[in-house]
């Protein structure tokens, strides 16, 4: 089995065929793999997860955040199968994004804190016994653009929205010793997955995260590559092909 198509990956492409260019972030001299953007000596490829997953994920970014190689929805993207992503725009309704949400096959689920919508809306489980496979939608953007986009989308308005619970997300963190108080938009995606009895799904994504972020922050530091780490160890069940990192 392959690893996930990247919708992600496909956006950024699009938008590069369109003359669209990233804004020269620092660091940006140095090559980075295309395939995983983190610079070549530093290449995560190799440690792309192989897992089955019921649930799917969509998407919704802003233009900047599509070029950004901190950006971890691309992580989701490949992990997650069935993966899609949007650009949001105010006045612009993507009619891929419409069809998506009425696709029957899915239940889609808006992943925003419940604090900010009518308690009638919000849940705090994903339903798996009406026989449709849930979708995660995720709003992959700063927290100030993200509720822009919740409010200025009305075909939002009729989706359930799936709100993380403060001890869940507190558990989380204790077991992850995540340090940050905000939780990036792949460890919330984990959160959906184990939610959602994706659980598989959930650990190779926590891992593939960590793995990402020792080798994006090793290259940034100009670190020799540790491959020794509890992370890669966490990684290793779900790698397909672990001869290509003997080898790298
Ligand atoms: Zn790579």
């Amino acid at each position: 089995m392959s690893h996930a198509p990247n919708a992600v990956a496909r956006l950024r492409d699009q938008r590069e065929d369109e003359g669209i260019k990233p804004i020269q972030a620092r660091g940006f001299r140095s090559e980075r793999c295309r395939d995983c953007r983190v610079i070549i000596s530093h290449c995560l490829c190799a440690w792309r997860p192989t897992v089955e997953t019921r649930s799917g994920v969509c998407l919704i970014m802003t233009g900047k955040e599509v070029f950004k190689p901190s950006n971890t929805g691309w992580l989701i993207a490949d992990v997650v199968r069935d993966n899609h992503a949007f650009i949001w725009s105010r006045t612009e309704i993507d009619e891929q994004l419409l069809a998506l949400l009425n696709d029957p096959q899915w239940q889609p689920y808006l992943v925003f804190p419940g604090e900010y919508v009518e308690p009638s809306r919000v849940t705090n489980t994903v339903g798996l016994d009406n026989g449709k496979r849930p979708l995660f939608i995720l709003l992959d953007a700063t927290w100030t653009e993200a509720r822009k986009m919740f409010r200025k989308s009305p075909y939002f308005d009729r989706l359930p929205i799936l709100s993380l619970l403060p001890d869940r997300l507190s558990r989380y963190r204790l077991r992850r010793s995540t340090r940050s108080e905000h939780l990036c938009t792949a460890e919330v995606a984990a959160l959906c997955l184990e939610l959602a009895g994706d659980n598989a799904a959930a650990s190779a994504l926590d891992a593939y995260f960590d793995v990402f972020s020792q080798h994006y922050l090793g290259a940034k530091q100009q670190l020799d590559v540790n491959l020794a780490t509890p992370a890669h160890a966490e990684l290793l069940p779900f790698i397909g092909n672990t001869q290509a990192i003997q080898a790298g």
